[in-house]
């Protein structure tokens, strides 16, 4: 009996083997995508390493790399939103595309990316390797930046907790003091208490900080990766990089994102790491329609397509002009009102005006008299 049990097991399993073979094998099914390579269909231990990283790409709340069942240092590495940020996951598809083998484990690389709805047009975010290493019978995974950041060195300085590859990057002690000192004057500035030092992983290229996590395609990046605030990646080469510590050291304030930046832009003098605040002020006065209270009201909440960024100094210099007015304490009222404020009434209550017509007219005033 039992033998004819087991026979009956090893049928059923095979059948179910046969039709896993003629699939091609898609995490999430997507036709319009035909991929060249394809699985050997001899290798069952192919397909079993498959399905554990189809398990764990099916399981994610949020992106492909949104959470782990690691233990190690680095856990919230994996939370990086390296997808998130730009692309919400039920936008997103996933299809393995093949695997390399080496001994017992294997490098499964998948296709991420999205098909715009109503039109046959496949944008290709990224090609994301990840291992799979054989256990007992059965795979762990295995993610490519557990071993990149066993070869990056660590360097602990008062603030900073630097990670960098010692083979790309030559550690400037005169950078990282310039950092540490800046830490201190926004911290001794603004009255933060601070116990914890900064994670933060210096890359040279932005293509070397996305194959730290196992991309080999990458989209036009901007200079930084901000792994949710609690680490920083710069791709820069930069053991400075102020706008992202000031994001950083207020990282438990999340307002509206015209606060939000405006407050980064403004203290550090950057709206990023390679544009100043100023040159951000003159090209947001190139556009004379500030002028106008609908358009600075669709300026205020970034829905204005001709600049669209054009948050940043305008956010730099309502907290600039916030400071000057009240201080450290209507600095941090303001960074500390909800994301979804409307942003109009946040400057309505916290500068004192009666109506919203008031408040628009205020900012197009300051953007005005700007120097
Ligand atoms: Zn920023």
């Amino acid at each position: 009996m039992k033998k004819i049990i087991l026979l009956i097991t090893l049928l059923i399993a095979n059948a179910l083997y046969a039709q896993e073979q003629n699939e091609s094998y898609t995490v999430e099914f997507a036709e319009k995508y035909h991929n060249k390579e394809s699985v050997l269909p001899t290798d069952r231990n192919v397909f079993r390493a498959f399905e554990v990283w189809k398990q764990y790409v099916l399981t994610q709340n949020d992106s492909l790399l949104l959470s782990s069942h690691h233990n190690s240092a680095y856990k919230k590495e994996i939370n990086h939103q390296l997808f998130l940020i730009w692309v919400p996951k039920n936008w997103m598809h996933f299809q393995i595309i093949g695997h390399e083998r080496k001994e017992n484990d294997f490098l499964i690389h998948t296709l991420v990316y999205q098909l715009i709805p109503n039109d046959s047009a496949i944008t290709i975010y990224s090609q994301f390797k990840v291992w799979a290493i054989r256990q007992n019978n059965s795979y762990k995974l295995k993610f490519l930046y557990e071993d990149n950041v066993t070869n990056f060195k660590n360097i602990k300085t008062k603030w900073i907790n630097y990670y960098y590859n010692p083979k790309s990057h030559y550690f400037s002690k005169f950078m990282a003091s310039k950092a540490n000192s800046f830490c201190d004057s926004v911290i001794n500035k603004f009255q933060l208490p601070q116990k914890k030092q900064i994670n933060y992983f210096i890359h040279s290229t932005p293509q070397q900080a996305y194959e730290f996590f196992g991309h080999t395609h990458y989209w036009n990046s901007p200079a930084i990766i901000l792994d949710n605030y609690n680490d920083i990646h710069i791709e820069t080469d930069s053991e400075f990089y102020a706008h992202e510590l000031v994001h950083y050291l207020f990282r438990n304030y999340r307002p509206s994102v015209v606060f939000w930046e405006g407050f980064a832009s403004w203290v550090s003098g950057k709206a990023n790491y390679f544009i100043s605040l100023k040159e951000e002020v003159d090209y947001l006065k190139s556009f004379p329609e500030y002028k106008d209270i609908e358009i600075m009201e669709l300026m205020l909440n970034g829905k204005f397509n001709k600049n669209p960024m054009c948050y940043y100094p305008i956010g730099g210099i309502l907290m600039k002009k916030a400071y000057q007015i009240g201080g450290v304490s209507l600095v941090k009222s303001i960074l500390s009102t909800p994301q979804e404020a409307d942003p109009v009434e946040v400057i309505r209550e916290k500068f004192g005006f009666r109506t919203r017509e008031e408040s628009l007219k205020f900012v197009i005033q300051l953007i005005e008299s700007y120097k």
